[in-house]
């Protein structure tokens, strides 16, 4: 098996195994060829995880935020040495092309673990003058943070949850989907090399179960999801129970929407990127675009004509853009939406079936004249399909971008400026772009309003979910008491 690591976790600074627990099976999903074998926690697994996370978590917590700092920065250092092993690792995980993995998965995640390195050394509290007494606020770490990740970015993931938490002095225990377990074990094999104390980051695999038994342990501070809105709704209750602090991320339809007087070109592009990078497996895609009708035929022909050129394939073959769906399950969902969307008579523009380069390919595809009412146009497809809708005025497309639960991103495309800025602030979505799309650099927050999630990742934002103020009031005189 070409990507076995040495065992199912990592736990207390060290790999750790448990043959009793479930057997998971990874699978590359270009061949179907299974490249590890894997065991679910069981519970003395989890029960190492935590202790071993609270054990650690003080001392990590007293050490200088420059100390701290220092051991992340090494963590940038390997991660950037390895980027090729990391990536190729990461296109036997998940099937996305190693085109994808060399630029977007580990880069973005040692970008989070940079910034959050350089940031966390800098947060001070406050004093506040009460004419002779005075008060004073210490930024404080949660304490034990359980991770929870999705299986489309599973190693920035890792990496965006653990770069706020690590750096602000807490610990963590990260559960990766069962369907992409391999990238978050060389994060904490990293951390190790780094200086990291043992303990400070754990790795536990499994499935819901696991999760679930990390998000209700009382000794956990804080749980960071990302994954579906179902999920979400299951997780956020099971941590409110227990009073913990908690970050969703989670699924999306998100609007794109497109004026006549945008660049061509520019739009196209980016509706490409936003619904066909990762095959269209990013939550934060723009699957309802909606063109202006004066534009939406030029736009459509555009589009087909540069879909039509793109390069699927081997994942590992450098030429490769676009890869296989994750896996069966998803693969026939994908296919799935494609069938209704015919049925409830949108037309097809290009794709439209499953690709032939392999077992778990679809094809990119564009549907036009999908209405609001559409399943397509409702529902959070998590593959390469693209709805295009069409609209007249500003006022109606921004109304009707905004009847969905979902909330987390939007995009504009406009020459007009001043148009862009007014209907972005109308829209009802945590993460925007005007004139691009998808871009999710560590320096702009990331999340979503709505159903689609809570909390912020990345930016200075993030360093408020993965920390508590203590307020400390200093009395410089007698105390006043009328007793
Ligand atoms: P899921 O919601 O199926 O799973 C997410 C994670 O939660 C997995 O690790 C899963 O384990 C775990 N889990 C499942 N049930 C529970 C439970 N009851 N308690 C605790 N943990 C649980 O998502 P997918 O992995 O299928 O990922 C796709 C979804 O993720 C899409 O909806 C997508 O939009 C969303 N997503 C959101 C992002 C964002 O930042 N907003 C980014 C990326 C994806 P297991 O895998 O074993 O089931």
């Amino acid at each position: 098996m070409r990507a076995q690591p040495k065992a199912s976790h990592f736990v207390n600074g060290d790999w750790m195994e448990d043959e009793a627990g479930e057997v998971i099976e990874v699978t590359y999903p270009y061949t179907g060829e299974v490249i590890a074998r894997l065991h679910a926690a069981t519970p003395a697994v989890v029960e190492a995880a935590i202790g071993g996370a609270q054990a650690a978590q003080a001392d990590w917590a007293a050490r200088k935020p420059v100390e701290r700092a220092r051991v992340l920065h090494r963590a940038v250092a390997l991660i950037r040495e390895r980027a090729a092993e990391l990536a190729a690792l990461e296109t036997l995980d998940t099937g996305k092309p190693v085109q994808e993995t060399e630029v977007a998965d580990w880069p973005s995640g040692a970008d989070a673990l940079e910034y959050f390195a350089g940031l966390a050394p800098t947060l001070t509290g406050e004093t506040i003058p009460l004419g002779g007494d005075f008060a004073y606020t210490i930024r404080e770490p949660l304490g034990v943070c359980v991770g929870i990740g999705a299986w489309n970015y599973p190693s920035q993931i890792a990496c965006w949850k653990a770069a706020p938490a690590l750096s602000t002095g807490n610990a963590m225990v990260f559960k990766p989907s069962e369907v992409t377990p391999l990238g978050a074990l060389q994060l904490a094999q990293i951390f190790i090399e780094a200086g990291m104390p043992a303990g400070v980051f754990n790795v536990v695999q499994g499935l819901g179960a696991v999760g679930a038994a990390l998000a209700t342990d009382p000794r956990v501070a804080k749980v960071s999801l990302t994954g579906s809105v179902p999920t979400g709704a299951r997780v956020y209750p099971a941590a409110a129970a227990g009073m913990k602090h908690v970050t969703m991320e989670l699924g999306g339809k998100s609007p794109m929407i497109v004026f006549d007087d945008a660049s061509l070109e520019d739009a196209v592009g980016a509706a490409m990127l936003g619904n066909f990078y990762s095959s269209g497996q990013i939550c934060s895609n723009g699957t309802r675009v909606f063109v202006q009708k004066s534009l939406k035929e030029r736009f459509l022909t555009r589009l087909a004509e540069r879909t039509g050129a793109i390069v699927a394939g081997d994942p590992e073959d450098p030429a490769t853009q676009f890869g296989p769906l994750v896996n069966a399950a998803q693969h026939a969902k994908v296919l799935g939406y494609i069938e209704t969307a015919k049925a409830e008579g949108a037309r097809l523009i290009c794709g439209g079936a499953a690709g032939n380069e392999g077992a778990l390919f679809v094809q990119p595809t564009v549907f036009a004249d999908v209405t609001d009412e559409m399943t397509l146009a409702r529902e959070e497809v998590f593959g390469p399909v693209m709805a295009v809708l069409d609209f007249e005025t500003e006022d109606e497309v921004i109304a009707r971008a905004n009847a969905t639960q979902f909330g987390l991103a939007a995009g504009v495309f406009t020459a007009d400026l001043a148009r862009g800025h007014r209907v972005i602030a109308q829209l009802q979505a945590g993460t925007c772009w005007i004139n691009a799309y998808n871009l999710t650099p560590v320096e702009m927050p990331f999340g979503a309003v709505k159903t689609s999630g809570l909390g912020r990742e990345n930016s200075r934002a993030a360093i408020e979910h993965y920390t508590q103020l203590k307020a400390v009031y200093v009395g410089m005189g007698p105390v006043d008491c009328p007793y």
